[in-house]
């Protein structure tokens, strides 16, 4: 086995060896990371849910009601009530006929690709989609056809140019690097052209788009018409686990065919309990979606302000555009010496000479918050004499 040591002498040698930091307390605005308090500006907890009293009270209930594991794969021990609960629930928030909960929203996309295409089929896949959508695409042995970055001028040329038995075109709603968002009509327009169905990924999307934080498709008024919807609840939701949204049939398709489903336990009754209350929180109020969307605004106009390159991001996912990646990396080490854990991003997960750090806005941040934060990039940067 000595060649995993090599492998890893490599990763480090090209400064590619992630360190994975412990973390002390629960996922807040301010966490404990290796002994010390910090500001969090690098988790996806966009509604401050993960560590919500209404969530943990309601997986503690769920323990005390069902237990806390499944028992087995639900073709096998059956379906708990709860799981069920939160399926419907989940289907009523997003507005299609019903859901089926995945153990998280990789296994949702791994469960979903292959059970709908197979080899005589064609995905057309975003280039720089997320990599369970390209793990699920190569699972399913289609033949893949990656188009240009939201670009629906070369997707429709290559659904033209290329026939098969069944046509799949598949997209993150909201770029996870960038923040930018898939323009979902003019895909849909196209796809329905030339027959393709539309699968859209919305992990980074829903509890952030649409009112009441409802996802990419009822941003663009598109119910209806969006074939199959993947999500997770480990993002906005705060919890884990992931699910997929459709119709009852494809629903019950995926039930029979879906193999995360199959051979795979389900989430445990806590997560659903906790998914289900954040489902609650979310219908009954909008609150936490505008406070995340106004500290978005705020800190965004402040960074910009402050000479920063913030990307293209539409979206909370605020990258700070730093060049090359040992100063990305310098930039996220001296932040956190300061009290901001926020994390630097380089090649091969973003194109060289685009490093980033990655600043993730939260509901749960409050001005102070994001003034401290944005007071620490402008020392940083001082410091480190960086043009930016
Ligand atoms: C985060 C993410 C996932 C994975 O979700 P998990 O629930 O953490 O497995 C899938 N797809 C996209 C687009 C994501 O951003």
């Amino acid at each position: 086995m000595h060649f995993l040591r090599e492998e890893l002498q490599e990763l480090s040698n090209q400064g590619l060896l992630v360190n994975i930091r412990e973390i002390q307390s629960p996922q807040d605005a301010w966490f404990v990371a290796d002994g010390k308090k910090v500001l969090n500006l690098c988790s996806n907890n966009y509604l401050g849910l993960a560590n919500h009293p209404r969530l943990r009270d309601a997986a503690k209930e769920a323990i005390d009601r069902f237990g806390v594991g499944p028992g087995a794969v639900r073709t096998i021990a059956g379906t708990q009530s709860i799981h069920l609960e939160c399926e419907r629930r989940l289907a009523r928030f997003k507005g299609t006929e019903a859901t089926i909960l995945l153990q998280s929203g990789f296994a949702a996309n791994l469960a979903t690709i292959p059970a709908i295409v197979g080899e005589d089929d064609l995905i057309f896949s975003d280039e720089l989609n997320h990599a369970s959508i390209i793990d699920g695409c190569r699972l399913s042995r289609a033949k893949v056809i990656r188009y240009a970055h939201n670009d629906v001028e070369d997707l429709e040329r290559k659904l033209s140019e290329h026939q098969a038995r069944r046509k799949l075109v598949v997209t993150d709603g909201v770029f996870s690097m960038d923040g930018d968002i898939a323009p979902l009509p003019d895909i849909v327009t196209v796809a329905k052209k030339h027959g393709a169905l539309v699968m859209v990924d919305d992990a980074h999307g829903e509890g952030v788009l649409g009112e009441h934080g409802r996802g990419i498709v009822h941003h663009f008024g598109l119910t209806g018409q969006v074939e199959i919807e993947v999500g997770t609840l480990s993002k906005a939701f705060g919890v884990v686990g992931g699910y997929v949204a459709g119709t009852r049939e494809l629903v019950d398709y995926l039930k029979q065919r879906a193999r995360p489903f199959l051979f795979s336990s389900a989430l445990t009754p806590a997560d659903a309990g906790a998914a289900l209350a954040a489902v609650d929180l979310l219908e009954e109020s909008d609150e936490l979606v505008q406070r995340l969307w106004d500290n978005t605004r705020y800190f965004k106009q402040r960074m910009s302000q402050a000479g920063f390159d913030i990307g293209k991001s539409v979206t909370p996912i605020t990258p700070v555009m730093l060049g090359e990646a040992p100063v990305a990396v310098a930039f996220s080490k001296k932040l956190f010496e300061y009290g901001v854990f926020a994390q630097s991003i380089g090649y091969p997960t973003v194109p060289k000479g685009k490093a980033r750090i990655r600043a993730m806005i939260s509901a749960s941040h409050s001005k102070d918050d994001l003034n401290f934060g944005i007071e620490q990039f402008i020392r940083v940067r001082d410091e480190l004499g960086i043009q930016a």
